[in-house]
């Protein structure tokens, strides 16, 4: 059974084990590139259009050339098939802005030799880390940590990103790490003004009677596909489901609070900076939920 599984952009099926990456790839040097994170289960990437059309919105953000999908859909699909089907897998698709110089080295003489030398594009699959299953089965402890930033920088400051799925992220796993130290599983980042972001892989869901609500995008928040799915399920089911602003004190209050990633799925906050947060007797009905829209994520007809 594989463990880990490359494929890159050209199709072609590759050995994990072997050096990918050119020493001045822009990925590497800066973090400059965006990326996906796809469960793959039963043999699929789940929601993978979604996750190809927001690969997109995130590279306009990033001026990068627009990711041809026909060939990305093409590469997943290799990847996946090599994967199998007896387990889930994590896969992802990451792009980079190829390599250092390649723009100059272009103007000065002409083609450059090897292939796509201004983009670095590959999908990678690897196994589902331990803390998935026991998140998704018993919830998570969270802190909320300040992101330092004001709400309004989402429409006045886009050099930020902020709607962006970047491969920029080491304050988001510094953030992880803070968390850890405290017995913390994860975190819910804030504004200045004490409203709620996200986590710094997930989405905040807030669940109060039959209500669901979450952060709009202007907050400056990465729209989530889970949380698509949940809405667009628990829409048909009855639920009330809206983007609102919301405030630290509407997790308090509210009667329960979920993390919702692509990987994960749904973890229901247990701990929120120290309080404990009983089960809902709908807790396994919004778990139910977000399973369900997942799998029918093909349904969504468009993300924009
Ligand atoms: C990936 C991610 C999410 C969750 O999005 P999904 O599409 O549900 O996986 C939310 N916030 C941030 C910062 C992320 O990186």
């Amino acid at each position: 059974m594989v463990d880990r599984v490359l494929v890159t952009l050209d199709g072609t099926v590759r050995n994990p084990d072997e050096p990918l990456l050119y020493a001045d790839d822009i990925g590497a040097l800066r973090g400059d590139g965006v990326f996906e994170t796809v469960l793959v289960r039963d043999g699929k990437a789940s929601a993978l259009e979604l996750h190809l059309a927001r690969l997109r919105r995130s590279a306009q953000a990033l001026d990068l050339p627009d990711p041809d999908v026909a060939q990305w859909r093409t590469a997943v699909e290799a990847a996946v098939k090599e994967w199998g089907s007896d387990r889930e897998g994590v896969l992802r698709m990451i792009v980079t802005r190829g390599r250092d110089g390649a723009d100059s080295r272009r103007v000065g003489s002409g083609e450059l030799s090897g292939p796509a030398p201004d983009l670095t594009g590959y999908v990678l699959v690897s196994a589902v880390a331990e803390r998935v299953s026991k998140a998704r089965a018993e919830g998570i402890s969270v802190i909320t940590l300040t992101r330092g930033i004001s709400t309004e920088l989402a429409t006045t400051a886009p050099w930020l990103l902020l709607g962006a799925k970047t491969l920029s992220y080491a304050t988001n796993m510094a953030a992880l790490r803070f968390a850890a130290r405290q017995d913390a599983d994860d975190v819910i980042f804030t504004s200045t003004e004490h409203r709620v972001l996200e986590g710094p892989r997930s989405t905040v869901v807030i669940q109060r009677d039959k209500q669901l609500l979450t952060p709009p995008a202007r907050d400056g928040v990465l729209p989530g596909i889970t949380q698509r799915a949940l809405f667009a399920e628990a829409g048909k089911a009855g639920w009330d489901c809206s983007y609102k602003s919301l405030f630290t004190a509407d997790l308090v209050t509210a009667d329960s609070v979920w993390l919702l990633s692509s990987i994960t799925l749904a973890a229901r906050v247990t701990t929120l900076d120290g309080l404990r947060m009983s089960a809902p007797d709908c807790a396994e009905e919004i778990a139910d939920l977000v399973n369900r829209g997942i799998e029918r994520a093909w349904n969504i007809a468009d993300w924009s």
